[in-house]
């Protein structure tokens, strides 16, 4: 948070106190959508936001921004939707600019088997509500007259894409504030600099956090930390069905034209959209070994390069400026675990890997319901921990774009 940024979003700083009605470890999109919900659709503000950095300073402040909905199961599709939803009226709700922008996301296939997956996607996606169709090669060159459907030879030419119109960018750190700013205009509080350290538990309910600012007391604690879910079950005795993996995305200088979608190959992982300021923000896959480094690498620049260039071959007269990385959160069906644990009063959502920027809205909406109501919404069910052991997994890596 920079004095920029304090002197625009009005961010409303409280004192600490002993005890809240609901601890959020977290300060990243999720924890702070989760405050915001509370405040705005329950009326619950006795809410403290502990985050150990500055808020944004997780993955919700180092992704790529992209919001979509094209899923590869029901259950996912219909929750991804009702955040897209959220997204295109999140900036009337907050009175914040967010820079959203509604994109059109394109996904490429090289394959005999890529083009039945994309076209069985397209007509489940747009049965489950979420409007996507199969382009073939030429219809994609008639959108994107920069593509080369060869590849460059490079023996996987373009056989076809999925095509979801209404998928999206949002600047991630505008996201961050105006969450912040209306959970804090309604009087929840948020700590930064404020690491949580342990849980206190009294049998097998917990009932505060103990952090390097002291001890508080907490009705609810609910986990919100991305990459670092599994430290904060730990803390409890838990062990969660999740593996942190770094992921990196870079930026390249300013390309003169305007290149209006996001493209990307199922196939191939990359994938990238032009940012505001005209750059070409360019992501790819995890890191296949777990870790928690933000370190970067120039193997990821190489390898993530020639792919983009082979089929946008502008790229090769653009710089990158600019790379960076974060650490994922990842679960093994590759869909997020959102509600109850077993420990009493402990709450998680993660799992979010690459892929919970545009889950902000809906999984804050859906948690604060949970929390207000104590009832698992029905939207969310699906995703709950105990899925594991009723052996019901949310299976649908194909859909992540990053692996
Ligand atoms: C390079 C990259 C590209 C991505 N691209 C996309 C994309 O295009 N679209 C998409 O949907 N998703 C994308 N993602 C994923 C997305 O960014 C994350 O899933 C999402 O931001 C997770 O939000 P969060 O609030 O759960 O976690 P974070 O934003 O990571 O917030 C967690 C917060 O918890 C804090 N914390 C951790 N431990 C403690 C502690 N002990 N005490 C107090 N605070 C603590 C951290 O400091 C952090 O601020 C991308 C991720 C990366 C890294």
């Amino acid at each position: 948070m920079n004095e920029f940024v304090e002197r625009r979003v009005r961010l409303t700083w409280r004192d600490p106190k002993p005890s809240y009605d609901v601890v959020i470890i977290g300060g990243g999109g999720h924890g702070l959508s989760i405050a915001y919900h509370l405040a705005k659709r329950h009326g619950i503000t006795d809410v403290a936001v502990l985050e150990r950095g500055y808020i944004g300073s997780g993955n919700s402040g180092r992704n790529t921004t992209v919001i979509r909905a094209n899923y590869g199961i029901p259950e996912s599709i219909r929750f991804y939707q009702r955040s897209l939803e959220l997204y295109q009226r999140l900036e009337e709700e907050t009175g914040r600019w967010l820079m959203h922008t509604e994109k059109g996301l394109i996904w490429m296939v090289h394959s005999e088997a890529g083009v039945r997956g994309e076209k069985r996607r397209a007509l489940l996606n747009t049965a489950a509500g979420a409007e996507t169709v199969f382009l073939t090669p030429d219809e994609i060159a008639e959108l994107v007259p920069q593509i080369d459907l060869t590849g460059g030879g490079n023996g996987y030419p373009v056989l076809g894409a999925s095509y979801h119109p209404k998928a999206a960018t949002a600047r991630h750190d505008r996201v961050v504030w105006a969450l912040a700013e209306g959970a804090m205009d309604a009087g929840a509080t948020i700590l930064q600099r404020t690491t949580v350290t342990g849980l206190t538990l009294d049998g097998d309910r917990v009932v505060g956090v103990e952090t390097d600012r002291g001890r508080f007391s907490a009705g609810v604690v609910v986990s919100a930390v991305g990459g670092f879910a599994s430290e904060i079950a730990a803390m409890a005795g838990l062990r969660l069905p999740i593996v942190t993996h770094p992921l990196q995305a870079y930026v390249t200088n300013h390309y003169e034209q305007s290149f209006p979608f996001i493209i990307g190959s199922v196939e191939i992982p990359f994938y990238l959209s032009q940012t505001p300021r005209g750059e070409i923000l360019i992501g790819a896959e995890y890191e296949r070994a777990p870790g928690y480094s933000w370190g970067t690498s120039f193997d990821l620049l190489a390898s993530c390069s020639a792919k983009a260039v082979a089929y946008l071959p502008f790229l090769a007269r653009l710089r990158i400026l600019r790379q960076w990385a974060g650490v994922c959160d990842i679960s093994p069906d590759a869909s997020p675990i959102m509600g109850f644990t077993p420990v009493q009063n402990l709450l998680v959502t993660t799992g979010w890997g690459t892929w919970g920027f545009k889950a902000i809205p809906a999984a804050g909406e859906q948690m604060a319901e949970l929390i207000a109501t104590w009832r698992t919404p029905e939207l969310i069910a699906p995703f709950s921990y105990d899925r594991f052991e009723r052996d019901r997994l949310m299976a649908d890596a194909g859909s992540a774009g990053t692996h």
